[in-house]
């Protein structure tokens, strides 16, 4: 054989090579990077979208990251009952098979990479995704995974070991088919319909089932290896808020890596599902009165730095005291979205009524 016939065989093979060697060695050379540049890109958009004002040195918008994402209006079915979410009326009416779930998930995802950039956390979110069969639930989570983003799935988490299971292991091999699983779970006693506790009356009875949660992934990553990173979500309105601390206190140590408090917007269903008016937690109250502190001793102030309470009212700042009264929450219905309005003369910065009342002169 001669030379340049040798040589005439192998130059595509040799070119071919070559081409998949580069390649695997920029997308090598991308990975490693500590941004992509895509990444990088959108960040600067986003930063540049940001209003003057809060461009602060401690922003992190448009510096480590471009904000939130979830999924949306992808799978609006939920089989609990919480006073108040955001669904419309039209959810659990509307088109939610893990088909239409899947091919949705994926056009957004896709659209978030191409505008956002690769490595954004984003939440599998807009019903109860358990809900969903588990291989579909891993179909929307994949999608996610191969558009750059590190999904996070949000449930109530009233689900069985047996699904999460299902969820994690490849059903053709039983071995993991995610090495990983990031879950929120939403609890708190404004939700109705939870099995074995349909209406929390408070956030310690939700406890055994916050713990359940935990334990179940915990068991997984025993039996199969599955690591997982958990948060906790709990909506607050006037009718909790006062709980938050308690919750902290209760389950900090259960298995979350995160707490999440998300005070809830008078939209959506809210005119019919919203039962309680949002009291005045002005920044002029110290938060001492309406925490669940109450019972603590006078004297016993958190002496926070950005406690304004003590600065204004000339005491010192070891010297804010417990509400007076209790705080009342008043009962709401649809057809008086504000509390009734009464008049109340006690001083400004002194009153402690929290009634919501429209007419206060400590309003
Ligand atoms: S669990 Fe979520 S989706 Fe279901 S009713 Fe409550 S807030 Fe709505």
């Amino acid at each position: 054989m001669s030379q340049s016939g040798a040589r005439g065989r192998l130059a595509p093979v040799s070119i071919t090579f070559v081409a998949s060697l580069g390649a695997r060695l920029r997308d090598l050379e991308l990975r490693t990077r500590p941004e992509h540049p895509d990444l990088t890109a959108a960040l600067a958009r986003r930063w540049e979208e940001l209003p003057a004002h809060v461009k602060t040195r401690n922003q992190m918008l448009g510096r480590r990251t471009a904000g939130c994402e979830g999924t949306h209006g992808v799978f609006p079915r939920c089989n609990l009952a919480c006073t108040p979410c955001y669904h419309s009326r039209e959810a659990n009416r509307v088109r939610t098979d893990g088909e239409h779930t899947v091919r949705e998930v994926e056009r957004q995802m896709a659209y978030l990479r191409a505008e956002r950039g690769p490595g954004q956390n984003a939440q599998l979110i807009g019903g109860e995704v358990t809900l969903l069969e588990a291989d579909d639930h891993a179909g929307a989570l994949q999608a996610m995974i191969d558009h750059g983003r590190k999904p996070m799935s949000l449930s109530h988490g009233d689900f069985d070991y047996d699904y999460l299971q299902a969820l994690a292991l490849d059903p053709a091999t039983g071995k993991p088919r995610f090495r990983h699983l990031s879950f929120a779970g939403h609890f708190d006693s404004m939700m109705y319909g939870r099995r074995g506790i349909k209406a929390p009356e408070s956030e310690p009875a939700l406890n055994p089932y916050r713990a359940r949660f935990c334990e179940m992934f915990a068991r997984l990553e025993r039996e199969h290896g599955v690591t997982h990173y958990l948060a906790h979500n709990m909506t607050v309105t006037p009718a909790n808020v006062d709980q938050v601390p308690q919750v902290i206190r209760d389950c900090r140590e259960m298995g979350f890596r995160m707490f999440s408090f998300q005070p809830a917007a008078f939209i959506a269903a809210g005119c019919v599902r919203w039962r309680v008016s949002a009291p005045r937690l002005s920044p002029t109250s110290c938060t001492r009165s309406w925490m669940p502190t109450r019972s603590s001793p006078p004297g016993s102030c958190c002496a926070a730095a950005s406690c304004r309470m003590s600065s204004r009212s000339a005491r010192p700042r070891n010297a804010c005291r417990p509400a007076r009264t209790p705080w009342r929450i008043p009962t709401r219905t649809s057809s008086s979205p504000r509390a009734p309005s009464t008049r109340c003369s006690t001083p400004r910065r002194t009153c402690d009524c929290r009634s919501g009342c429209r007419s206060c002169s400590c309003r």
